[in-house]
């Protein structure tokens, strides 16, 4: 999408400003027109006949209105010489020739372009008057009429410099106000947008979120607001996730030790504290001391193992390991556990040699728990699978069974420490719940991945990936 500027922004409220000072300008021209009913007028110069002013003596001659159409008057002698001029004197001559002035005569006659000429002759006092006049109207008053339609006189220069000057200040001080009003819109509503953003940050709400339209400079700062509302937040909401993990870790934990110590304890009152107990009862209560014990001990071993792993100080001891060997000595390790419960095998490793780093015994940790749930959880005559795959970038090892499965909602959170199927159950069996959280861990620590694949009564397939 193209990118607007602010400048752009600013270039078009200037558009608009011009814009609307021209209307207003133009509005208010019209309302004065209008209401002065009237406009400007000029006023139409007639053609002063040089004949109707002539006097016998030249210096009677009323030449005002001549002046005042800005026109001129010229007295010419018997001998051709001006003898007296007022106002304009396009001729620009002080004395003709005979021939001169009867070409003037002649052409005076004719209608000419910019003046109207009109030359009379006095014969009593024997000299002509030449009257010359501009045919273009000229601007000589300004006539205005008022509501009444009498006319009112008014300096027109003036009147006109202060018109103008009045609309233009009138229609520049309402663009002005009409410019300011929107861009400081185009600049404050997303600035007061953003800061009311902020300030719901700042009081807590991570979920503020700001929405402009603008594609400038206040949509990127929005844009970069979001997301840093929105990494905040989901920050936020791990911390509290990871929290309450940890809550729940503590519970589980005093929870799984409660029940064995709790046995513990009560077998051993009870041993201390009756002496007539039969040497069968006495045996029994020692096995359940002995078999709390070792359940609270591995409960706490696993747990070390687990937080162990956590830190950040743990380092695996990584080896170059041929990982198809490796898998056969594992398989051959475990296959007289496997007869033993009576389960079937099927077992498929490339031939040849494939070298990845990886932790061994640690390694081995995480693929015996997968194993010996595999063994613990289901019955006899189920079928382990085992395949190593074999890829250029990484090698994928296949954990599978036919067994009694996992309900597959609970595929993802299988891994999550102390979680199980059923809990009694389990109890029976001696799990922790922890085993599949220490497997996936080593895994991710090799920076691998673990998943599973499963559905109640269909088995589980367990798929890791370890890069070569
Ligand atoms: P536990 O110590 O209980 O075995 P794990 O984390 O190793 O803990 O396993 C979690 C739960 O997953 C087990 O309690 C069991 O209910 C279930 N489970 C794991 N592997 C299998 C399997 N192959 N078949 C059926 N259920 C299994």
């Amino acid at each position: 999408m193209k990118k607007k500027k602010v400048a752009n922004m600013l270039f078009t409220n200037y558009i608009l400003l011009f814009v609307f000072s021209t209307i207003i300008f133009i509005v208010v021209s019209l309302i004065i027109s209008v209401s002065f009913k009237g406009l400007l007028k000029y006023e139409e110069i007639p053609e002063l006949s040089a004949a109707l002013v002539i006097k016998d003596d030249y210096r009677n001659i009323d030449y005002s209105k001549i002046l005042k159409y800005k026109g001129g008057i010229q007295v010419i002698d018997k001998n051709y010489n001006v003898v007296f001029s007022r106002g304009i004197n396009p001729q620009n001559v002080t004395q003709y020739t005979k021939g001169e002035f009867s070409e003037f005569l002649i052409n005076s006659g004719k209608s000419q372009r910019k003046y109207h000429y009109s030359v009379a002759y006095n014969s009593n006092s024997d000299y002509w008057v030449e009257i010359v006049i501009p045919r273009k109207p000229q601007l000589v008053n300004g006539v205005f009429f008022d509501k009444d339609g009498i006319p009112i006189a008014i300096d027109n220069i003036l009147f006109i410099l202060f018109l103008g000057a009045l609309i233009n200040i009138t229609s520049f001080v309402f663009g002005l106000i009409f410019y300011s009003r929107i861009t400081s819109n185009n600049f404050v509503k997303p600035l007061k947008k953003l800061l009311r953003g902020v300030t719901k940050i700042a009081a807590g709400d991570y979920s503020a979120r700001v929405e402009l339209k603008s594609k400038n400079e206040f949509g990127d700062l929005k844009d970069a607001f979001n997301l840093m509302a929105q990494k905040i937040e989901s920050e936020k909401n791990l911390k509290e996730k990871s929290q309450d993990n940890r809550r729940k870790l503590i519970l589980d934990i005093s929870h799984d030790l409660k029940t064995p110590l709790s046995n513990i304890i009560g077998y051993s009152d009870l041993l201390l504290t009756n002496k007539y107990i039969s040497i069968d009862d006495r045996e029994k209560f020692l096995s359940v001391i002995s078999n709390n014990g070792t359940r609270a001990n591995s409960l706490i071993g696993d747990l070390f193992e687990l937080s162990k792993m956590g830190s950040p100080d743990f380092k695996l001891k990584l080896k170059s390991i041929d990982i198809c060997e490796y898998l056969r000595e594992l398989i051959a390790s475990i296959i007289p556990q496997i007869e033993k419960a009576g389960f079937d095998s099927y077992f498929e490793i490339p031939i040849g040699k494939k070298v990845i780093l990886i932790d061994e015994k640690q390694i081995d940790r995480a693929l015996l728990n997968i194993l010996n749930n595999a063994l613990k959880y289901n019955p006899p005559g189920t079928q382990i699978k085992i395949v190593l795959k074999n890829f250029l970038s990484k090698v994928v090892i296949e954990i599978e069974d036919n067994g009694i499965g996992i309900a597959i909602e609970m595929s993802e959170e299988i891994f999550e420490p102390f979680k199980r199927v059923d809990s009694a159950r389990n109890s029976q069996t001696g799990g922790t719940g922890l085993g599949l959280a220490i497997t996936k861990t080593i895994i991710e620590k090799h920076n691998g991945q673990i998943s599973l694949e499963t559905e109640t009564g269909k088995g589980c397939k367990f798929t890791i990936e370890l890069n070569s």
